[in-house]
C-alpha cells in the first residue's frame, strides 16, 4: 500500500493551548498504519506570549512555514489582554486573513456519557459554517459630532457591514460539500435508514434586504446547482432560528451563516453540547486547512495538566476531514465517542478526574 505523507504544523499559542496541541500530535502519531497515513510535524510560533517575546504576534515565519510546507495544522488558543495593548492584535485573525481561511466550521455533536448529561433533550449534530472575511467584520467603522445637536457633545458611530456575492457564493459551495459529505459518512456509518442532508441559510434579510439579500440569493443559487440535487435545501431568518436552536436543536444539519450572525450561532451551538472542551472547528479556506477547538486559553486552569483534550482531538478529525480523509477522521471521532461512552476517564470540566494525558492515552487505546 503506498504510504501517503503529510505535514502537520503545530501551532500551541497561549495557555491550556500548550497542554492541548500535543495531545492533537499523539493522536495522529497513534492512528493505526492501515489508514497508509504518515504524519511529520513542525513547531510553530504565535500568540500573546510569542509577542512578548519577539515582538510579533504572528511572525512571518509562522504564516511562511505553513504556506509552503504545510498540508494542515492544529492552532491552540491564543489569550487577549483585557486592557488593549500597543501592537497586539488576535493572530487568528491575522492568520485567516493572509491564508485565505474564508470559513469558519463548527461542528457541534451531543456527548453521549454517563458522566456529563446533555443539556438538550435529544441528541444534537449540526455543523456551522460561518463566512469569516467579511460582514460587520470588515472593521471599517467612524465615530464623528452627530450634526443634529447644536451642543457639539452628541456622537454618531458607523460601522459598514459588506456583503459580496463572490464570498456568499463560495460559502454555499462548502456548506452544500460539508452537507453531501456528511450524509455519506452517516449512510457508511449504516445505522438504519440516514437522514437527508440538509442545508438551512440564515439571513436578516426581511430587515437588510441589500447586504442579507445579496448573500441569501447567492447562497440560495450556489446552492441550486445539480451536484447538491440531494440535499434539501432551506432558508430561516436568524432570530427565528435562535428561537428554534434553543427549542428543537435537533433538527439543524448544517447552517450557512454570514460572519455575525454566524459568530452568535457558533457559540449558542457549542452551549447546547455542554462544555467548550469539547467543541472542534476548523478554518477553511484555498488552502491549508487549520483544526482549532473552539475554547480559548483558560487561564484559570492553565498548567494543571487537566484541561479537556477532546476539543482538540475532535479539531484533528475535522481537519482530516477537510484534507480529504473521512476514513481516518471517522476512526478518531469513534475513539473519542467510546472514551465518553464509557465515562470513566474525563476530565473536571465533565466531573471526572483524569487528567488531560489520562484521557489522550485512552482515545488512543481505542483508535
Ligand atoms: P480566552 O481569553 O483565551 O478566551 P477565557 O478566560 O475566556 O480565555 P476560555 O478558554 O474561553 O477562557 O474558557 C472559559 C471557561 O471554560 C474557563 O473556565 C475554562 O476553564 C473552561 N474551559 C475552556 N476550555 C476548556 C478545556 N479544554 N477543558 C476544560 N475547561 C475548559
Ligand atoms: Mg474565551
Amino acid at each position: 500500500m503506498a504510504v501517503r505523507s503529510l505535514r502537520i504544523g503545530l501551532i500551541p499559542g497561549d495557555g491550556i493551548g500548550r497542554e492541548v496541541i500535543p495531545a492533537g500530535r499523539k493522536i495522529l502519531e497513534a492512528l493505526p498504519p492501515s489508514l497508509g497515513l504518515n504524519f511529520s510535524f513542525v513547531d510553530l510560533d504565535a500568540g500573546f506570549e510569542c509577542f512578548k517575546r519577539t515582538g510579533a504576534a504572528l511572525p512571518q515565519k509562522t504564516i511562511d512555514t505553513l504556506k509552503q510546507e504545510c498540508d494542515g495544522a492544529l492552532f491552540g488558543a491564543v489569550s487577549s489582554p483585557t486592557t488593549k495593548v500597543a501592537g497586539y492584535s488576535s493572530p487568528i485573525v491575522a492568520m485567516r486573513k493572509s491564508l485565505s481561511l474564508y470559513a469558519n466550521v463548527r461542528p457541534c455533536k451531543t456527548v453521549l456519557s454517563p458522566a456529563f448529561p446533555s443539556p438538550t433533550k435529544s441528541p444534537i449534530d449540526l455543523v456551522i459554517v460561518r463566512e469569516n472575511t467579511e460582514d460587520l467584520y470588515v472593521k471599517e467603522e467612524k465615530t464623528y459630532a452627530d450634526p443634529s445637536d447644536p451642543t457639539g457633545k452628541h456622537q454618531i458611530a458607523e460601522a459598514i457591514k459588506r456583503i459580496s456575492s463572490k464570498a456568499s457564493w463560495r460559502i454555499a459551495d462548502i456548506a452544500g460539500q460539508i452537507a453531501l459529505r456528511r450524509a455519506r459518512m452517516r449512510q457508511a456509518g449504516g445505522k438504519g435508514e440516514a437522514r437527508q442532508g440538509m442545508v438551512t441559510i440564515t439571513h436578516k434579510s426581511n430587515v437588510l434586504s441589500q447586504s442579507d439579500g445579496l448573500f441569501r440569493a447567492t447562497a440560495r443559487e450556489a446552492l441550486s446547482q445539480p451536484r447538491f440535487n440531494s440535499l434539501k435545501i432551506e432558508e430561516q431568518i436568524v432570530d427565528s432560528m435562535v428561537y428554534k436552536l434553543f427549542l428543537q436543536p435537533e433538527y439543524y444539519d448544517v447552517i450557512v451563516a454570514p460572519n455575525l450572525y454566524g459568530d452568535l450561532l457558533s457559540d449558542g451551538s457549542a452551549a447546547l453540547v455542554g462544555s467548550l472542551g469539547l467543541v472542534p472547528s476548523a478554518n477553511v479556506g484555498e488552502g491549508i486547512i487549520i483544526g482549532e477547538p473552539c475554547h480559548g486559553s483558560a487561564p484559570d486552569i492553565e498548567g494543571k495538566g487537566i484541561a479537556n483534550p477532546i476539543a482538540t482531538i475532535r479539531s484533528v478529525g475535522v481537519m482530516l476531514e477537510f484534507m480529504d480523509l473521512p476514513e481516518a477522521a471517522e476512526v478518531i471521532y469513534k475513539a473519542v465517542d467510546a472514551n465518553l461512552a464509557e465515562g470513566r476517564l474525563v476530565t473536571p470540566d465533565l466531573g471526572g478526574t483524569a487528567t488531560t494525558e489520562q484521557v489522550t492515552d485512552d482515545v488512543i487505546k481505542r483508535l
